[in-house]
């Protein structure tokens, strides 16, 4: 069987910020994969609920955020050069899901468990071709535990801050850094202390600092490892 042949899972997990999402849609479009962001999913459903008054300033109605999950659409419309753009209810939301209003909720929304048990459901749907890239932070340990491929990044607070707010910054929306490196820290918090699937290395994840590293380093090392990984299995 060569190489190209053979179609894999490729689970890429980390803190916020820490620029896994622009590793792994890189990865998927070299290696004409598909990307799934499943941090996008978390934060539909918080847009949804900030939408609809059930998530205000961290305080979410749990219950009812639970009871309309059947009828919360996600879903990816791929765009020529862009990636991909995630879509609520058919409303192409990539810009509004990115703001701080969502990043400062979403943690809370995400610990919920039905609320995870039912976008792992659909994240594992993504999965049943193989040939598919997701990032998050429960991929390699929940979502597909069987993934043959699992990288584990992470780089300080500072450095996920500022490359957060020169993200925020490109996109024109709005931020104080100050606010960025709470956000950061804060979700940091939250994502690592929830008792359902908290962010944790899987054990047979492939750690990466990428702190002192460049985009190009990092997508070199992460495509290193994808033929690394392809070799062992054939
Ligand atoms: O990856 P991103 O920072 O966009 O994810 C937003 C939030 O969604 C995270 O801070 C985390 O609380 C939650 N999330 C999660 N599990 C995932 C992906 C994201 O809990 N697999």
């Amino acid at each position: 069987m060569s190489e190209t042949d053979k179609k894999i899972i490729i689970a890429i997990d980390g803190y916020s910020s820490s620029g896994k999402s622009s590793m792994a849609r890189a990865l998927a479009s070299a290696i004409g994969y598909r990307y799934v962001d499943s941090g996008a999913m978390y934060r539909a459903v918080t847009l949804w609920g900030l939408r609809h008054g059930l998530v205000i300033d961290g305080k979410v109605d749990e219950d009812a955020i639970v009871a309309a999950l059947p009828e919360i659409n996600i879903d990816f419309l791929p765009i020529a050069g862009e990636g991909q753009h995630t879509l609520l209810d058919g409303e192409d939301v990539e810009r509004e899901i990115r703001s701080l209003r969502v990043s400062d909720n979403v943690s809370q929304v995400a610990v919920i468990p039905a609320v995870r048990h039912h976008l792992v459901e659909l994240q594992q749907r993504f999965g049943d071709e193989k040939g598919i890239v997701m990032d998050g932070r429960d991929i390699g340990t929940t979502v597909f535990p069987q993934a043959e491929m699992k990288v584990f990044v992470d780089a300080s607070a500072e450095t996920r801050a500022r490359r957060r707010f020169l993200e925020l910054q490109e996109k024109g929306v709005e931020s104080a850094y100050e606010d960025v490196l709470a956000n950061v820290r804060q979700r940091d918090h939250i994502d690592t202390t929830r008792a359902e699937s908290p962010l944790v290395k899987a054990s047979d994840a492939v750690s990466l600092d990428n702190s002192e590293m460049t985009i190009a380093e990092q997508n070199k090392w992460l495509i290193d490892l994808y033929h690394r990984t392809l070799d062992a299995l054939i």
